[in-house]
C-alpha cells in the first residue's frame, strides 16, 4: 500500500453502504494527477501490477461516482467507497492477473472493515450511471470477485428469444438499477431533471429502457450487449434478484 493523499475529500454524512469500482481511461501518472490535484479523487488507485495507492481515508468522502443512483440512494459519493483500476478501457482490455488479484484483496478487506456493504451494492460505475458511464467494462472480472464473496453473480439458464421489457426493467428495479429517467447540464454540473425545472438545464439527455438494460447486459452478459430484453437476461436478473434477497 503506498500513501498518495489526495486534496480532494469531505467528511462523510452518511454510513458507508457502497463499493463502486471504476476503469480510469488514463495511465497511473495521469490518474493519480487527476485523482491527487485535479477536481475529483477515489479512495484507491490500483496499476496495473497490482501496486494498490491509498488517496484518501475511508472515513471521509471521495469523488468519483458523479450524478448517480443505485436502488433509493443518489449521488453516491456520500456513501460509498470507490476503487479506481488503471485501465484505458475495460471494455476493450482485459485486466492484468497482478492487477485481479490485487483488486480482489483489496475489495475483500474493505467489505470485512464495512459489513454495512450488502452484496448488492457492490457495483461499477455503469451500474450507477447507465448511459453516462461505461467503467469498469465488459471485461471486468464480476464473476471472479462473487467467487470469493464481493458481490454476486447469477447462475441461469434460458432458451433464446424476446422476452417483456417492463418485466425485466421491473426486476432490474428491485436489484439497484435506475428505472428509465432524463438528467441535465447547467453551469457545467449534472442534475436529474424534474419536469418543473426543465428549462434551467442547457442540455437534457434521455436515459432510456435500452440503456439500463446495456448497463446490466455490460456487467452480467457481456458476451451480447444490444439492449434488447430477451429471455436470457431475464433470467439472468431473476436469479441475481433472488441472490440479492438471499444475501
Ligand atoms: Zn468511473
Amino acid at each position: 500500500m503506498i500513501d498518495a493523499p489526495s486534496n480532494n475529500h469531505a467528511p462523510r454524512g452518511s454510513p458507508v453502504a457502497h463499493l463502486v469500482l471504476h476503469h480510469t481511461a488514463q495511465p497511473l501518472d495521469v490518474s493519480l494527477d487527476l485523482l491527487r490535484f485535479g477536481r475529483v479523487s477515489a479512495h484507491y488507485v490500483v496499476d496495473v501490477n497490482g501496486d494498490i495507492y491509498r488517496l484518501v481515508a475511508e472515513d471521509r468522502v471521495a469523488w468519483h461516482a458523479g450524478l448517480s443512483w443505485w436502488g433509493e440512494a443518489q449521488g453516491l459519493n456520500e456513501s460509498s467507497i470507490g476503487v479506481e483500476i488503471v485501465n484505458m478501457d475495460g471494455n476493450v482490455h482485459d485486466y492484468p492477473d497482478a492487477q485481479r488479484d490485487a483488486v480482489i484483496g483489496l475489495c475483500r478487506a474493505i467489505l470485512a472493515r464495512h459489513p454495512g456493504i450488502a452484496a448488492r451494492n457492490v457495483v461499477g460505475h455503469s451500474d450507477i450511471a447507465p448511459k453516462r458511464k461505461d467503467d469498469p467494462g465488459g471485461r471486468f472480472f464480476w464473476r471472479a470477485l462473487a467467487s470469493v464473496g464481493v458481490g454476486l453473480w447469477p447462475v441461469a439458464s434460458a432458451a433464446g428469444g424476446p422476452a417483456d421489457e417492463a418485466d425485466l426493467l421491473a426486476v432490474l428495479r428491485r436489484i439497484g438499477y435506475p428505472p428509465p429517467h432524463r438528467y441535465g447540464t447547467r453551469a457545467g454540473r449534472q442534475a436529474y431533471v424534474d419536469n418543473s425545472d426543465e428549462s434551467a438545464f442547457a442540455d437534457i439527455v434521455e436515459v432510456d429502457a435500452a440503456d439500463i438494460i446495456v448497463a446490466f447486459q455490460r456487467r452480467f452478459r457481456p458476451a451480447r450487449i444490444d439492449g434488447r430484453a430477451d429471455a436470457e437476461c431475464l433470467a439472468l436478473a431473476r436469479a441475481l434478484d433472488a441472490a440479492c434477497a438471499r444475501a
